[in-house]
């Protein structure tokens, strides 16, 4: 079937914290779909839908969703889309009972787009930003491909917040393999500081099949860091965050580490910096329990491998 037919649109990604929110597509695809580490939209070539096609799937989402307390956009790069601020006036006139609009979006097109647009689809109702950082080393950002850089990153998560946005930036825990990890920690504490989101969500890097950072890996050209690592790395960055008023989330099952089949570690998460001490006495012992045990400790990566996880 046609995706022109009613057959309903749905975005194919979505963060978890978004799984029961009302799906609605504004484009489909990803611009840029340079990164090295992703999959997400590699086989969709970039589209903006026609307004009157959005509308139309709004009007067919609220047939599908009887109540939606939250409202997610997709793909990856909405804010292109120079309807934007008219879709989200739409979606709230459709979905009254809603209490928040959400959509991912590139550090890039929020510095492209005027602040005007910006406030205008802020005004309309669009509550939150989920931003890749990834990392705010300018190495690894190069090495991932991101076609950004840290001082880039830090502009757009001003430019948003400035905006009135709430922010959700992504860090990607391994991003600088085992050469960098300390850098990559560091270095996104820093960007992380000076933007201070109001969530920051921990994912562990997994390489997929077919992605170019999996073919380096293959050559020798990328190493993934260990498990133990990957806690130091995580400990070193929540060390040095210096945040008032933000919520750190490992909402990812990316982010639990395992004993041979047992999970030990399901990452960690908490206010900043209310909760910091607790989740640094967390990486301590799990970091502990690596350092004695004779188990073999599995991440995300060595499941995927083994087909424990197959789409991430
Ligand atoms: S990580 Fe985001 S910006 Fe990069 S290719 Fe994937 S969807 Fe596009």
């Amino acid at each position: 079937m046609s995706r022109n037919s009613r057959t309903y649109d749905f975005p194919p990604y979505r963060p978890p914290n978004e799984a029961f929110s009302a799906l609605i597509r504004v484009t489909r695809g990803c611009p840029w779909n340079k990164c090295e580490f992703c999959s997400m939209y590699k086989q969709i070539k970039f589209e903006i839908k026609p307004y009157e096609k959005v509308k139309s799937d709004v009007k067919m989402a609220r047939q599908l969703y009887r109540r939606a307390k939250s409202i997610f956009l997709g793909d990856s790069d909405n804010l292109l889309h120079k309807e934007m601020p008219k879709i989200v006036a739409f979606i709230r006139k459709t979905f009254l009972e809603a209490n928040r609009i959400t959509t991912y979006a590139r550090a890039k097109t929020i510095l492209r787009q005027k602040m005007e647009f910006l406030s205008d689809a802020h005004k309309a109702g669009l509550d939150r930003l989920h931003l890749g950082l990834e990392s705010g080393d300018a190495e690894v950002l190069k090495q991932l491909r991101k076609g950004v850089n840290p001082e880039e990153m830090i502009e757009a998560g001003l430019r948003a917040k400035k905006t009135g946005f709430e922010v959700s930036l992504y860090i990607i825990s391994g991003a600088g393999g085992n050469e960098r990890w300390q850098a990559h920690a560091l270095a996104s504490a820093r960007v992380i500081n000076q933007i201070k989101p109001d969530i920051i969500r921990l994912r562990t890097l997994t390489l997929q099949h077919g992605t170019p950072l999996k073919e380096k890996l293959v050559k020798g050209e990328f190493n993934i860091i260990s498990p133990l690592e990957r806690l130091k790395e995580v400990k070193l960055l929540l060390e040095n965050l210096d945040l008032k008023d933000c919520y750190l989330a490992s909402d990812h099952l990316t982010n639990y580490l395992w004993a041979d089949n047992n999970v030990f570690y399901r990452g960690v998460a908490g206010s900043l910096p209310h909760d910091k001490e607790e989740m640094l006495k967390i990486l301590q012992q799990a970091i502990e329990f690596v350092e004695s045990t004779e188990l073999r400790i599995k991440d995300s990566n060595q499941l995927y491998e083994e087909g424990f996880i197959s789409s991430l």
